[in-house]
C-alpha cells in the first residue's frame, strides 16, 4: 500500500515493490472497504493495488513493520519473509499485554515462525521495541514477549523473586495497571 509521498517516518530505502501481503493477510473494516483476512482485496492486481489513485484513506495511511522500522532487517520484506508486522491498540484489552503491542503474523498456512527470516524479526522486536510482541496467524495470537514467567508476575501483583523483580517492574512501568 505504498503512498505517493511516503510520510518522512519510513524507512528510507525500502518500498513495497511487488508485495502485495498486507492487501492479502489482514482484515480491514472501514466504511470505505471491508474484507477478511487471508483473502487478497479484490481491488489488487497481484502485484500492487488496481486502484491505486483512489483507494482508500485507511489504504493511504497503512505500513507495515518492516516500512517503519529500521531495526528490523533488510530482507525482511513481508512476501521473502513470511511475517508481516504491525503494532495494535485494543480498546477491550483483557490486560496490560494487549492494550498496545506488536503483532508478527504468519502470512503463510503453517507458518512455524522458525525460519531464519522470522526468528530475526521476532528477537530484533524483542529487543528494541519496547512492546509486549505477539505471533498471529488469522483469528489466533500468543504472547512471545515478555516470556510466560514474567507475564505471569506482572498481572499476578504478588512480590516477584530477587533476580525478576527489576524486568517486572520494568514492565509494569511502561505498560501501567495490569
Ligand atoms: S506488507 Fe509492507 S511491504 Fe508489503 S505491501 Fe504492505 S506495506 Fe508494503
Ligand atoms: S484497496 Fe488497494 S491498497 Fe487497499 S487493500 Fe485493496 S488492493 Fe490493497
Amino acid at each position: 500500500m505504498t503512498p505517493d509521498a511516503p510520510p518522512p517516518d519510513l524507512v528510507p530505502d525500502r518500498d513495497c515493490g511487488g508485495c502485495v501481503e498486507c492487501c492479502r493477510v489482514l482484515q480491514i473494516n472501514d466504511e470505505e472497504i471491508r474484507k477478511p483476512a487471508g483473502k487478497l482485496c479484490p481491488e489488487s492486481s497481484g502485484a500492487g493495488c488496481g486502484i491505486y489513485d483512489r483507494r482508500p484513506g485507511v489504504c493511504r495511511g497503512w505500513f507495515c513493520g518492516w516500512r517503519k522500522l529500521g531495526y528490523l532487517p533488510d530482507d525482511a520484506r513481508p512476501d521473502r519473509s513470511g511475517v508481516i508486522v504491525n503494532t495494535n491498540r485494543e480498546d477491550g484489552a483483557r490486560n496490560c499485554f494487549e492494550r498496545h503491542y506488536v503483532i508478527v503474523r504468519g502470512t503463510r498456512a503453517g507458518e512455524d515462525f522458525q525460519s531464519p527470516a522470522a526468528q530475526a524479526v521476532i528477537t530484533a522486536l524483542t529487543r528494541r521495541s519496547g512492546l509486549p510482541v505477539w505471533l498471529g496467524y488469522e483469528d489466533s495470537k500468543t504472547l512471545v514477549h515478555p516470556r510466560e514467567e514474567i507475564a505471569h508476575l506482572v498481572l499476578n501483583g504478588n512480590p516477584p523473586p530477587d533476580h525478576l523483580s527489576q524486568e517486572i517492574a520494568d514492565w509494569r512501568q511502561r505498560l501501567g495497571p495490569a
